[in-house]
């Protein structure tokens, strides 16, 4: 059945632990447009035994192993009570790609589908419920992932042959966050502007040391970022593959505003 999905051959970093049961496949996106192996690499960086996920859909429509079909993955947090063993319980699918910001290229929609599908009929899933994006899983405001773009009741419709009900959509405040225009780093001129004030004052208010609000983005300023990208990981919030990268992009800015 799955004579079509290809092993890159990627190294865990220490074996891997065999699925007991299997209750759900979790959706997710890279976030970015890496390679599998940068990804794998990334995971390994972070204690993980390897990539996260089981299986990846590529941009040009491959499907590749990532961990392979019956091993235990590491692509959602266990101190988030809502997603807490999902990782021993689910097959967790990626695809390649910032689905965000971007629509899937027809032949990797095409592809995820069929995979999806396939694994779904493989366990025998039957309810939407089975079939779960990464958001969907862990709860309002913790992570966009697999993206608003990604076609989600689509693939539970198509993976489970039935229309499923559309759950209905749970108002969020609304919080306003001022529009970042470009990304906040360290180069040389350094950065300097109202947008970096900002992300500094956000950083203060985070306990964050950025080495006094001057509206300047130096070294500082950047450590700081990095501080707060890496305690934001740790909570599981997902920054993509670019990581604590010191980078104030639109997922940083986004969080940075939170709480
Ligand atoms: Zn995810």
């Amino acid at each position: 059945m799955f004579e079509y999905v290809k092993d890159l051959g990627l190294k865990p970093s220490r074996a891997y632990s065999k699925r007991k049961r299997t209750d759900r496949i979790l959706l997710h996106h890279f976030g970015s447009n890496g390679s599998v192996q940068s990804v794998h690499d990334y995971h390994i960086g972070r204690g993980h035994a390897g990539i996260d996920y089981n299986v990846v859909v590529l941009a040009n429509g491959d499907v590749v192993w990532g961990r392979g079909l019956d091993y235990c993955g590491g692509s959602v947090n266990n101190t988030n009570a809502k997603t807490k063993g999902f990782n021993d319980t689910s097959v967790a699918i990626a695809v390649q790609g910032d689905i965000e910001h971007n629509v899937m290229p027809q032949v990797q929609k095409d592809a995820l589908f069929r995979v999806v599908k396939d694994i779904a009929q493989h366990y025998g899933f039957t309810r939407p419920d089975q079939i779960v994006g990464h958001d969907e899983a862990a709860g309002p405001g913790y992570t966009d992932c697999p993206g608003k773009l990604y076609p989600l009741q689509e693939i539970k419709e198509y993976a489970l042959g039935q229309s499923v009900v559309v759950p209905p959509v749970i108002e969020q405040p609304e919080v306003s966050i001022p529009k970042l225009t470009r990304n906040l780093k360290l180069k040389s001129p350094m950065m300097s502007g109202e947008d970096v004030r900002m992300a500094q004052k956000r950083l203060d208010h985070h306990l964050v040391d950025v080495g006094g609000i001057d509206g300047v983005y130096g070294d500082r300023t950047r450590k700081g970022v990095i501080a707060f990208q890496k305690a934001r990981i740790a909570e599981g919030y997902d920054l993509g593959s670019a990581g604590a990268d010191g980078v104030v992009g639109w997922r940083t800015w986004e969080l940075l505003w939170q709480g």
